[in-house]
């Protein structure tokens, strides 16, 4: 995977690209393109040898005009402060361009977890939830899973919450499992959207989805999920991978057999039947649509040249540089941004918010038609700004319409003090 664009810059790149189109006052840009304030932390915590070690921790809150911080928190090795921010911007807009109340956050603590035993990973989650702690809140800042964490993580940081305030308050953090307060839907929320977005796409090209040839790349909660609704549709999933490698049967792989193959050995490498690929390889095969679910930075401006799909709906959080969206759009490859396509995660994390606060809560079908709603809603109010301001590309539609939101919020509010 190519690393060297830094997200933070990629972010800021795409504001000023949309802001272009807009008739807003440069203060009010450059505020939108910074963030309101970040955390930096380094938590000191006992590992089972009895030795303590160090691990540097980020939270960054990005803008707060239409509603409390919202966003994940990820473990890896490559997390910093840029890429923290970077998903935090991110994550103002994505809230924006579903419309949901929300503002941006993103936390992301320096770490491979695979290195480390569940005790100790409970010991380092439960120390940034305590670093946490002053920042965040129910009608402050809600964190919520991204790479490496999972229900088991917000779980943890919800008990270390309600313990340290002595109350109980489901909805600080969202993702958790059903029995600790989580919504149902929420696990599959983000491929969901993803599927949502693909179909819509597809139906607004003409072109049909049933029959349609997919490769995706990244196999973990965003991309499996993607893979299997998205097969549901009839269409062909003809590759996928992780970061093993990946593989590719020109018949169609069975997703929710390989998801199974991945969960028991930990890869989706050697599926029985399939073509070993690398995946620059998956990254450039002659698809309908390739769906990017891994890690930002996967298609840099060079590759973008080799890219052989025809529609590219981005289900990982820029997935593609600044550089590979000029060539793509220069191609006439329509790129749907991650803004909405994996916006389904903070809808139904933003539902499950909900369902806490009122104590009151929904079945999984009510989840996942509120959800299909917001998304076709969001893609619709995308396509209009594309259509009506004869936007280059759909990203920049997605960043026209939620920089407006966000402006007519913090112009509505007013400046203080
Ligand atoms: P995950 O950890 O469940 O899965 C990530 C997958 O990517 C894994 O299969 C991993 O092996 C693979 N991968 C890593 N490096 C790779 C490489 N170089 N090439 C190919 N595959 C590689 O994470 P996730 O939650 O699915 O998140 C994936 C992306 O989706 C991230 O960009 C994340 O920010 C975004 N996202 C996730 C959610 C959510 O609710 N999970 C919501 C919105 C956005």
């Amino acid at each position: 995977m190519v690393q060297e664009a830094n997200p933070f810059e990629s972010l800021q790149e795409q504001i000023d690209d949309a802001a272009a189109y807009l008739d807003v006052r440069d203060d009010v840009i450059e505020r939108l393109k910074n963030p309101e304030r970040v955390l930096e932390t380094n938590l000191a915590v006992e590992m089972d040898d009895g030795d303590v070690e160090l691990f540097r921790a980020y939270r960054s809150q990005f803008n707060g005009d239409r509603g409390p911080y919202k966003g994940g928190i990820r473990y890896h090795p490559n997390v910093s402060r840029d890429e923290v921010k970077a998903l935090s911007g991110w994550m103002v807009y994505k809230c924006a361009v579903v419309d949901i109340p929300y503002g941006g956050g993103k936390g992301g603590i320096v770490i491979d977890p695979k290195a480390y035993s569940e005790s100790e990973l409970e010991r380092i989650t439960r120390s940034f939830a305590k670093e946490l702690r002053p920042l965040i809140g129910e009608s402050r800042d809600i964190p919520a899973p991204d790479v490496n964490t999972g229900q088991r993580e917000m779980n943890w940081i919800k008990d270390t919450y309600e313990t340290l305030e002595n109350t109980t308050a489901p909805g600080v953090i969202t993702g958790k499992a059903l029995s600790n307060g989580g919504s149902e839907g929420r696990v599959e929320a983000t491929g969901r959207s993803t599927m949502l977005t693909a179909r819509e796409a597809f139906d607004y090209l003409g072109r049909d989805i049933e029959g349609a040839t997919v490769a995706v790349q990244g196999y973990g909660n965003a991309g499996s999920v993607a893979a299997k609704l998205i097969e549901d549709l009839g269409a062909t999933v003809v590759a996928v991978s992780d970061s093993s490698g990946g593989i590719y049967d020109a018949d169609g792989l069975d997703t929710r057999a390989v998801k199974g193959f991945k969960n028991e050995t930990g890869t989706v490498s050697d599926y029985e039947g399939t073509e070993a690929i690398s995946n620059e390889e998956l990254l450039t095969l002659d698809v309908d649509l390739l769906v990017p679910a891994a890690l930002e930075n996967a298609i840099d401006g060079e590759l973008a040249h080799d890219v052989n799909a025809d529609v590219v709906v981005e289900a990982a959080n820029g997935p593609l540089t600044p550089d590979a969206d000029d060539v793509l759009t220069e191609r006439e490859v329509h790129v749907f941004p991650d803004i909405l396509a994996n916006a389904g995660g903070v809808t139904v994390s933003y539902f499950e918010w909900v369902q806490n606060r009122q104590r009151f809560y929904w079945t999984e079908d009510r989840v996942n038609d509120e959800l299909e709603r917001v998304i076709v809603d969001a893609f619709e109010e995308l396509v209009d700004a594309y259509e009506t301001h004869d936007l280059p590309n759909f990203r920049t539609a997605a960043y026209v319409v939620a920089i407006r939101r966000v402006v007519d919020s913090y112009d509505s509010a007013g400046n203080w003090p």
